[in-house]
């Protein structure tokens, strides 16, 4: 990625390449500022156990609401916090905020659930990773086993023996590790192997595809496969409609994520959704 060169105050640039940084410049102050003001926030999105349509989980995702209301999505602004190094600032508190909002849910009856946490190959090379994730769990008292790291999978593919040292020494907090978007970054096997990774994410783009051509559910077939012969947990993300889930649910997928069982919601939204499905469930 090109280097921004200021000097006094000026960007040396195309026209068209000087806006787009311009504008990058902007978000990332705009994006500074909005976190010391307290504009981020974190929705959560449920996961269920495809058999049961049970809820165990949910997926904490950042989100920026300016004061009057304007919402920037995560795929705009997080690659500008990861470039700007904002990121490891905001991923620890994303971190402790998840953490915090995890015990509140065991507090309010909901024992089992886990927290799933996005977390950036930023985060993760920044050399108090450790030490940020600990402190998290520590100061909220939060229960290890229950969280889990996302990573995605290009980041799996990149600096191999720094990952698997960083993913071990993870591991050792109790806490475990899921790969994002699989399917999408070429992981060798191999490698895959000597990661200690608890659970791939099929990444939604396949699970869309499934109920299209004949071969539509090749990949996600797949990766229930390996899932099933590395030992490892699989969830499918973005699961949109009930043929979808049908689908996976045959081809062995154990567990889901999705717009047709929730939206990601705020805490008190979380709340009402679990009482609501605890009710369904008892009725
Ligand atoms: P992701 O981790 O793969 O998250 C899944 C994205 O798919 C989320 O988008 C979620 O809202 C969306 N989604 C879930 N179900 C459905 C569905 O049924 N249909 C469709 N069309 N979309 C669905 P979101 O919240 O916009 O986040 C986008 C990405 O931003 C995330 O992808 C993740 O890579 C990143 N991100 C979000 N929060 C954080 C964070 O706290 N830290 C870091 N480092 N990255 C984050
Ligand atoms: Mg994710
Ligand atoms: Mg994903
Ligand atoms: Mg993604």
């Amino acid at each position: 990625r090109a280097k921004t060169q200021q000097r006094g105050g000026h960007f040396y640039f195309s026209r068209s390449m000087g806006v787009e940084i311009r504008e990058r410049v902007r978000l990332m102050h705009a994006l500074r500022g909005g976190f010391q003001r307290g504009e981020l926030f974190l929705a959560y999105q449920p996961q269920v156990d495809l058999a049961t349509h049970r809820p165990f989980g949910a997926e904490a995702l950042l989100r920026w609401r300016l004061e009057d209301g304007t919402m920037t999505p995560p795929d705009r602004f997080i690659p500008i916090a990861e470039y700007s190094g904002l990121i490891v600032e905001i991923g620890a508190w994303v971190l402790r905020e998840a953490c915090a909002e995890l015990v509140r849910l065991r507090g309010a009856g909901h024992g089992d659930f886990t927290m799933s946490v996005n977390v950036s190959q930023a985060q993760l090379r920044h050399p108090q990773f450790i030490d940020v994730l600990r402190r998290a769990l520590l100061d909220t008292g939060a229960p290890p086993e229950y969280i889990e790291l996302e990573i995605t999978e290009s980041m799996a593919m990149e600096e191999p023996q720094q990952l698997v040292e960083m993913l071990a020494s993870i591991k050792r907090t109790g806490v475990s590790i899921a790969i994002d978007d699989f399917g999408t970054g070429f992981s060798s096997l191999s490698h895959l192997q000597r990661l200690q990774v608890d659970r791939l994410k099929i990444d939604r783009a396949f699970v869309t595809e499934i109920t299209g051509s004949a071969r539509g559910s090749s990949i996600a077939e797949m990766v229930i496969q390996l899932g099933r012969n590395l030992g490892l947990s699989v969830i499918a993300e973005g699961v949109e409609d009930e043929c979808q889930a049908q689908i996976l649910h045959a081809l062995g997928c154990p567990l889901a994520q999705g717009y047709l069982f929730s939206r990601p919601l705020t805490p008190e939204g979380l709340l009402e959704w679990l009482g609501a499905r605890r009710r369904d469930q008892a009725a």
